[in-house]
């Protein structure tokens, strides 16, 4: 069954290749950014070109405005039917003792509020109860949740243990709604996101560790992600599905 669905953070990365993916399935597809509207604009026209429907809203998940306007202009693709609450963003590696406050600010500002924000207008767009079709919610977690991020990200690691507790809580609460809430924690995945905390090459460093003994690539977690989205994962709600090699 064709759908639309909203990707948060769908201009690189695990959103880029979820976007496509949907793309590329015949789905209405809104990429979200942030700032990098040519790489957000490069996802539409991939999409347009493997035949779908697509376009790009820019927005910071951490601005309540922005959300609501996200929600409503990604609503003009179509009802919704699906939302991948996927932006998210680390800082440079750092004990907790030297980290400041503006920096943990950032990251629960983006990672959690933002999160926690999409999640919301989700709910209330896709509601039986408010209108809406129902649908499924996936949320970006991250192995770091149950690992903790020693020594890098401990605050990024808890930030993605909030993912975890609200998936639980929230496919809970809207069940009944007719909405599924699942969420994906990825291991060591090649993406940008490694450089924005000053470890470019951090992916494919450790992801020899893996049992699987290579990084993950943003295409492997968007199949997982897209998967989720879909009708095939009818029954599935409230999980917690590893995305990471084995790690
Ligand atoms: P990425 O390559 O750094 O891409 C981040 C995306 O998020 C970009 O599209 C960016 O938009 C957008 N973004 C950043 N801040 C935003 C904000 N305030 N509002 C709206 N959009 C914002 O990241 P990624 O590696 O694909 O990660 C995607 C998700 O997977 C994140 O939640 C991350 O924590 C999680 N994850 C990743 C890994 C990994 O190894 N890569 C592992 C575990 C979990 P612009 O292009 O406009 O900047």
């Amino acid at each position: 069954m064709t759908k639309t669905i909203l990707v948060t953070g769908g201009s690189r990365g695990i959103g880029r290749s979820t976007a496509i993916l949907a793309g590329r399935m015949g789905w209405s597809v809104a990429v979200n950014y942030a700032r990098n509207k040519a790489a957000a604009d490069e996802v539409v026209a991939a999409i347009a070109d493997a035949g779908g429907k697509a376009r790009a809203i820019r927005g910071d998940v951490s601005v309540e405005a922005d959300v609501v306007s996200m929600f409503e202009q990604a609503s003009e693709l179509g009802t919704l039917d699906g939302v991948v609450v996927n932006a998210g963003i680390v800082a440079p590696a750092s004990k907790l003792m030297d980290m400041d406050t503006a920096r943990m600010r950032r990251i629960f500002d983006v990672n959690v509020l933002g999160a926690y924000l999409c999640a919301r207008e989700a709910v209330r767009h896709l509601a039986r109860s408010r209108g809406g079709n129902g649908g499924s919610i996936v949320l970006l977690s991250s192995a770091a949740a149950r690992i903790g991020g020693p020594n890098e990200y401990v605050d990024y690691a808890g930030s993605k243990g909030a993912m975890d507790t609200l998936t639980i809580g929230l496919s809970k609460e809207v069940g009944p709604e007719g909405i599924r809430v699942n969420a994906i924690r990825p291991g060591l995945i090649e993406t940008e996101i490694h450089a924005s905390g000053g470890q470019p090459d951090r992916a494919q460093r450790l992801g020899v560790t893996a049992p699987l003994g290579r990084a993950g690539t943003a295409d492997e977690v968007g199949e997982a992600i897209v998967w989720l989205l879909s009708d095939a994962s009818s029954y599935v709600t409230g999980s917690l599905l590893d995305v990471t090699g084995g790690r």
